[in-house]
């Protein structure tokens, strides 16, 4: 049994030992990449779902590296807050967000870009500033641009927080909690925060129709929000059994790959004027 115990830890330390490789790999790839390029914004539409009406996009960032190809957000986000490549990285979505949302102006006008913000860019100390800087830089329409904070980021430190939020209220941009429902948040404390909408998590989306469990919760999401005068925006919608029940309960906005994937940002502009009667 010793002998085992032995292998065994062998086996995951060198497992462990690849993990760590494709880490370390990754962050130097990740300069490179910003260097050369290899980072861009995707677009995925929202919709609203009493007006039938085209309300923006959310901006999802994706690297297509030249070492190691495609590799997805929820693998580098998590190792760029780590390492403070966020920093970097978030100027970047924020500022081509933001460019994409003027254009966007010149053909629809009052389209929304919604960008996700991560933890420590949030708390990093200059990020308001930051922030105006971009607004006026690029000469968008603070109320085009949406802030994404999950729900855990705006929890912590949440007396700090509102400082914050209600300093980028004053700008003009709109706010939002991602990934609504994963937390620990208590409803009653989102009276607090001076945010317009909140997204519901699509691990609750998924199985709206099936299970009994997730569609209370999703209704009880909606109505709670609508009771605080916040907007719902739900996500990871696939199916029109989905859609209805969300237009049933009144839902504001949905978003998922019953209407689209995300696409490049040439190919939501033709989106925008296929759809905006353009
Ligand atoms: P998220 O903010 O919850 O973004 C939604 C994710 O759901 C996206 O994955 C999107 O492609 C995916 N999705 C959209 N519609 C559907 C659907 O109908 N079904 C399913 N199953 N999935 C759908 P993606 O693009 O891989 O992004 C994953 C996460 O990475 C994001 O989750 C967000 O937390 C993070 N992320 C992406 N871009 C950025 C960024 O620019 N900054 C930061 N801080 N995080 C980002
Ligand atoms: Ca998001
Ligand atoms: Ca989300
Ligand atoms: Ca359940």
């Amino acid at each position: 049994a010793k002998s085992e115990g032995k292998a065994g830890y062998q086996f995951f330390s060198q497992e462990m030992n690849q993990v760590t490789m494709r880490r370390v790999a990754l962050e130097t790839g990740m300069r490179q990449g910003l260097a050369r390029g290899e980072f861009y914004l995707y677009f995925q539409p929202q919709w609203d779902l009493k007006t039938l009406r085209l309300t923006g996009a959310e901006a999802l960032l994706r690297w297509h590296s030249a070492e190691f190809g495609m590799v997805g957000p929820d693998e580098f986000i998590p190792i760029a807050e780590s390492c403070g490549f966020i920093f970097d990285l978030g100027d970047l979505v924020l500022r081509e967000a933001c460019l994409h949302a003027v254009a966007w102006d010149g053909v629809c006008p009052g389209l929304k870009v919604a960008v996700n913000i991560s933890g420590r860019q949030f708390r990093q100390p200059d990020f308001l500033q930051t922030v105006a800087s971009v607004i006026e830089e690029t000469g968008v329409r603070p109320s085009s641009l949406e802030l994404e904070f999950t729900e855990s980021v705006i929890m912590e430190r949440a007396e700090k927080n509102i400082d914050a939020l209600q300093a980028l209220k004053k700008m003009g941009v709109r706010l939002s909690i991602d990934d609504f429902g994963t937390g620990y948040s208590s409803l009653n404390y989102l009276k607090h925060f001076p945010i317009d909408a909140i997204k519901i998590d699509r691990s609750f989306i998924a199985d709206l129709v099936t299970d009994s469990d997730d569609a209370a919760i999703a209704e009880a999401i909606i109505s709670m929000a609508h009771s605080l005068k916040l907007k719902v925006i739900a996500e990871g919608v696939e199916s029109d059994d989905q859609l209805d029940f969300l237009a049933d309960r009144r839902c504001d906005e949905a978003q998922g790959f019953y209407f689209a994937p995300p696409m490049p940002g040439e190919d939501f502009t033709s989106y925008v004027k296929r759809f905006s009667g353009l």
